[in-house]
């Protein structure tokens, strides 16, 4: 424990960070398992727990019998009501927030149009949220705001957002102003990237990269419990990755980037497309179209996975996309990296398709929960 050389005031610290996130992961446990999932004294936990019952953040749910003779082990949770956290997610026209329990479960939510073009009359918009959301939940740990684009996470930054037509805005300091809350600027397809590797229960030693598919492709690499963002806080953008070089023009400006060939647009204009064809030619049934069109969409994901497959070697590829359904999509996806990427690398790469989308709002509030936690030790 690196804290162990700076005082018992520190270690006391990390002690309670540890005991925090293993109450969050395991949800009811008891005194003597913390003490042996986290190899500490029975007193040691203990004397963190009193104290945490002592702040009414812990339930003592009673007594389990156990089959050895010894003390009862009382089950223990934490009322995870009394640590709330908020994420705000700001799209093209729309903003969207959650409030959510120490456990990403979902206390209330919102959702509403508006005009996130212009950050003078944006800004305003989203310190009024903060502070109305402060306000309604003052057990708030903190608040995390999350664009698309090019963020700095570290000065609070959208350094280019063409999604919002944003360039080089200051988002920190006005909030910062604002509230007394704890603050979290990121990417919001970063802040789902968190929420995933948590739901999905993935080993936290290892490195996943997360693939969100929407209106455009984005994607982030999880290493260690912490989003990498690069030195130019463009680690993960895997949707600009060019794979037609004659392409479609992207939102991005250059050609044929992976975003214009499987984003939820591109996918909605063939499957358009080939259908208002149908009434020309009788080629091909509908369902046939759809089946043909995920195929494709699939094998250009997939092909897409194998450099990232090679050069990063995650743990895991985490999908979360409107195709995951299809299993033409999956198959094709699957298929097509492992016929171009080595065959080792290929077995040792778990890929995940979530049946259910991930609400960056909700990894947004969970980034907040774990930036608490780094803080406390
Ligand atoms: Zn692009």
């Amino acid at each position: 424990m690196k804290a162990a050389g700076k005082g018992p005031a520190l270690l006391r610290l990390n002690n309670l960070k540890r005991v925090m996130t293993q109450l969050r992961a395991t949800r009811i446990t008891s005194r003597q398992d913390l003490a042996l999932a986290l190899e500490l004294s029975k007193n040691t936990v203990s004397l963190i727990v009193d104290d945490l019952l002592e702040q009414g953040l812990i339930n003592e749910l009673g007594p389990v019998s156990v089959a050895a003779a010894g003390r009862p082990k009382i089950e223990i949770t934490l009322r995870a009501e009394k640590l709330k956290s908020a994420g705000i997610m700001v799209e093209r026209n729309a903003i969207h927030w959650r409030v959510c329990d120490y456990f990403s479960q979902v206390i209330a939510e919102q959702t509403w149009n508006t005009n996130t073009a212009d950050p003078a009359l944006l800004l305003p918009e989203l310190v009024e949220v903060c502070q109305t959301l402060h306000a309604a939940h003052p057990e708030l740990l903190g608040i995390a705001v999350g664009f698309p684009g090019i963020i700095d996470p570290q000065r609070g930054w959208v350094h280019f957002s063409a999604h919002l037509g944003w360039q080089d805005v200051d988002v920190l300091t006005p909030l910062k102003n604002a509230t007394a809350l704890p603050l979290r600027i990121m990417h919001n397809v970063k802040a789902a990237a968190l929420l995933s590797v948590q739901q999905l229960d993935l080993n936290k030693s290892q490195s996943h990269f997360y693939l969100r598919i929407g209106e455009g492709v984005g994607g982030a690499l999880v290493e260690q419990g912490e989003v990498l963002v690069g030195s130019s806080w463009t680690a993960g953008e895997i949707g600009h990755m060019q794979v037609q070089p004659q392409g479609m023009r992207c939102s991005c400006g250059r050609l044929g980037c992976l975003e214009t060939l499987v984003s939820k647009p591109a996918v909605q204009q063939q499957l358009g497309q080939r259908k208002s064809g149908l009434r020309w030619q009788n080629a091909a049934s509908e369902p046939q179209i759809v089946n043909e069109v995920m195929t494709s969409t699939g094998q250009h994901l997939g092909s897409a996975l194998s450099p990232l497959m090679q050069l990063v070697n995650p743990a895991s590829i985490i999908i979360d996309g409107p195709w995951n359904s299809h299993p033409a999509f999956v198959q094709a996806v699957q298929q097509t990296a492992q016929a171009s990427t080595l065959a080792f690398t290929f077995t040792h790469t778990q890929l995940h398709f979530l049946p259910q989308r991930i609400d960056p709002a909700n990894g947004l509030a969970l980034a907040v929960v774990e930036q608490y936690e780094r803080a406390i030790a």
